[in-house]
């Protein structure tokens, strides 16, 4: 293969982050260049939910039916404690997205999928075999030299870099930028099995045992993940012994109709990169954050960032938006990554407690709310909230109504029958009107809306086979307002019947010029 010398995005790193990131600019007609130093897709079956928002990314990339036919969709997670008492359940089978908010599945199975649906596009060319070896950035574009297996060097220069290159990524440290948390002290045996003889249940199980902490999941094919925390002064020799192993799944199954095709011990990490980007190198994935799987979130959260990154990027390259759009990035992914990860050692901490006193006290507080079903209820649904209801805490967007908002993803009628919302919205920005109304000139000839150049969705279209309250409070349905959407469907501002929609195009086109001047920006000094 004849590697390019110049290209608008190098990506550095194919696993489930770079691979995403490369379908979605090849997607956006971005020349790309992907560059792996492994000669393939890893085998390691690693994380095992991919949440409704990750789907949805993969609908815009052309993927999701692929995906869709390969996993699990929708499980309810309970958690019991030593004596076998419920403490608490989430149900992630709603579909506010337009897909369940959790499914189990296989990583090496999507990443064989992101990679094959990369030959769909001419614009993006994969290079496995080849590493980045080191890289220097100047105020037009990124220098880097790249290395094959066999020690031969390449130079690309390009517009931008992306480091998609895993948790020990080696451009965060050349960059300098520190990760900030803890490496936790538990350790967990993780072991992957094929298990006909036990069913579809427990779906999804975490054991709030203070004698041994533990989760089960099931997955795809016959296939069920078990993980148990390592207690006292057990050594991973001896937990990943067959004996051991054995006597571990005897508690819930005949281990000799079990295949266990895969052991390993891990300990985990909750640690947030001090930001996400210097200058034209950004980082997405387990280079810009780490995270126990209590949540299932490691992986999802790498593919939100590629999700926020990728239109950015398209919109700046190809000359739609300035440069100081790339720094509302590290603005709307690094408190979002923060926040994930806050969650997962909240989990944590309800799941990991061997202290008998510690517990019974957790044992107790969740009697007390077992008593009340509507602060029970209650707890389920913050706990999920994440998924349920998501919106940007800061960022590129006009707060006020569903301002930073993701917009929901009911079923609709289509005119060859029934599909998801995004089918209908195009894939740039889009422009959600209600009451027949006519766009007003002072909009339309707004210059940011003319860059924008929003695709115009008449809901009332699409509304009839709504149902009725599912997308109300986003298109003003009552009355004759504008819902602008950004490509990753996050409102960007709502317009109400009768505002001046230039005070809100106006600020938005400040906050680019503010993100410009910020230092460490993209075109600036580092
Ligand atoms: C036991 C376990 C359970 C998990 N469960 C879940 C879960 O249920 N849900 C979830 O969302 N997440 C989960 N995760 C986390 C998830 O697996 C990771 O977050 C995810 O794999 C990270 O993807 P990535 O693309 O960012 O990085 P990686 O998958 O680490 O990919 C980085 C790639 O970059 C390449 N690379 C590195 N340096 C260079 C270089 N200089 N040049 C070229 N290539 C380079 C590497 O070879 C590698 O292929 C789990 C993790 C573990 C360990």
């Amino acid at each position: 293969m004849t590697l390019p010398t110049e290209t608008r995005v190098l990506i550095v790193g194919a696993g489930p982050a770079g691979l995403t990131l490369a379908n979605l600019l090849g997607t956006e007609g971005v020349p790309t260049l992907l560059v792996e130093r492994n000669p393939g897709c890893v085998p390691e079956p690693r994380a095992v939910a991919i949440d409704g928002e990750s789907l949805r990314t993969l609908q815009a990339a052309g993927l999701a039916e692929t995906v869709c036919a390969s996993i699990k969709q929708g499980f309810k997670a309970d958690y019991i404690n030593g004596d076998g008492v419920q403490l608490f359940t989430t149900d992630l089978t709603a579909r506010p997205y337009g897909y369940c908010l959790q499914n189990s599945f296989d990583q090496p199975t999507l990443e064989r999928q992101l990679l094959d649906g990369l030959a769909r596009f001419s614009c993006v060319t994969v290079a496995h075999n080849i590493e980045l070896a080191e890289f220097a950035q100047d105020d037009n574009g990124v220098t880097a030299a790249l290395r094959t297996a066999q020690g031969t060097k390449h130079s690309v220069r390009t517009d931008y870099m992306i480091g998609c290159d895993g948790g020990r990524s080696s451009i965060r440290q050349s960059l300098g930028i520190a990760m900030v948390g803890d490496r936790l002290p538990q350790k967990w045996l993780v072991v992957d099995t094929v298990d006909t003889h036990l069913g579809e249940e427990p779906s999804c199980r975490f054991y709030c045992d203070p004698r041994r902490p533990a989760m089960t999941i099931i997955r795809p094919g016959s296939e069920r993940r078990w993980e148990w925390m390592l207690v006292g002064d057990e050594s991973e020799e001896d937990m990943l012994s067959d004996d051991r192993i054995n006597a571990l799944l005897a508690e819930h199954t005949n281990p000799e109709q079990v295949d266990v095709y895969r052991k390993c011990v891990y300990s985990f990490s909750a640690v947030v990169a001090e930001r996400f980007s210097e200058g034209r190198v950004f980082l997405a994935g387990d280079a810009a954050h780490m995270t126990p799987p209590f949540a299932g979130q490691g992986l999802n959260a790498g593919i939100r960032d590629v999700r926020n990154l990728s239109w950015k990027l398209a919109q700046v390259v190809q000359g739609a938006l300035p440069q100081g759009l790339l720094g509302t990035y590290n603005l709307e992914r690094r408190e979002a990554a923060k926040s994930v990860v806050d969650l997962a050692v909240g989990l944590g901490d309800q799941i990991q407690p061997t202290d008998a006193q510690a517990a019974a006290e957790r044992d107790a507080f969740f009697a007390e709310l077992n008593t009340d079903p509507v602060q029970a209820a209650g707890f389920a649904a913050e706990t999920v909230a994440p998924l349920s209801d998501v919106r940007l805490s800061e960022g590129w967007f006009v707060e006020g109504g569903t301002g930073g908002r993701m917009l929901p993803q009911p079923e609709v009628t289509g005119s060859n029958g029934p599909v998801l919302l995004d089918a209908l919205l195009g894939t740039g920005f889009t422009a959600l009107l209600t009451g027949g109304n006519q766009l007003p000139a002072h909009v339309s000839g707004h210059p940011l809306w003319q860059s924008l150049s929003p695709s115009l969705c008449y809901m009332d279209d699409v509304v009839g086979a709504l149902p009725a309250s599912s997308l109300a409070e986003f298109t003003n349905s009552d009355s004759a307002g504008i819902t602008l959407l950004r490509p990753d469907r996050f409102v960007l501002a709502q317009i109400a019947p009768g505002a001046d929609a230039s005070t809100s195009l106006d600020r938005l086109q400040e906050m680019l010029v503010i993100q410009d001047a910020k230092p460490g920006a993209v075109g600036m000094e580092a």
